[in-house]
């Protein structure tokens, strides 16, 4: 079995951003040169996640909606108490939801994803440079 590892860095655009970043992680997967296997994408962040689904310019807007107001109807009268700390409770709660990885199969040296799906980086507490941790395991 052939263990590749790479990372890279995306600009976020802003305070909650939707960014497609499946063009830089199929470059990776290129770059590997690995043919089949498991791709694991992770983000090395508490304010940001990764998901997979449409780049439609809507769709993303609703997703940065999510992203930014989905914790809310949780925060409590008193706010939320990691605001004492840094002031962004709300992008490590919406981050948690979203999760930090995503996996996807690898088949004759192509990221396995379905006609409308995309990988996403959600920025919840940009803007930033962010750091994509891919790992290719198979042959
Ligand atoms: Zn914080």
């Amino acid at each position: 079995m052939k263990i590749a590892n790479s990372s890279i860095e995306v600009r976020s655009p802003g305070r909650v951003a939707i960014v497609n970043v499946t063009g830089e992680a199929r470059s990776a997967l290129a770059r590997s040169g690995l043919r089949s296997g498991i791709a694991l994408v992770t983000v090395p962040h508490t304010t940001c996640g990764l998901c997979v689904n449409e780049d439609e310019s809507g769709l993303k807007d609703d997703l940065a909606r999510l992203a930014s107001r989905l914790v809310e109807v949780i925060r409590p009268a008193e706010g939320f108490r990691h605001d004492a700390v840094d002031d962004n409770a709300g992008a490590h709660l919406s981050a948690a939801l979203f999760g930090h990885s995503v996996t996807l199969p690898v088949v004759d040296g192509s990221l396995v994803l379905g006609t409308w799906q995309s990988l996403f980086l959600i920025e919840i507490d940009g803007p930033r440079t962010r750091r994509l941790d891919l790992a290719f395991l198979g042959e």
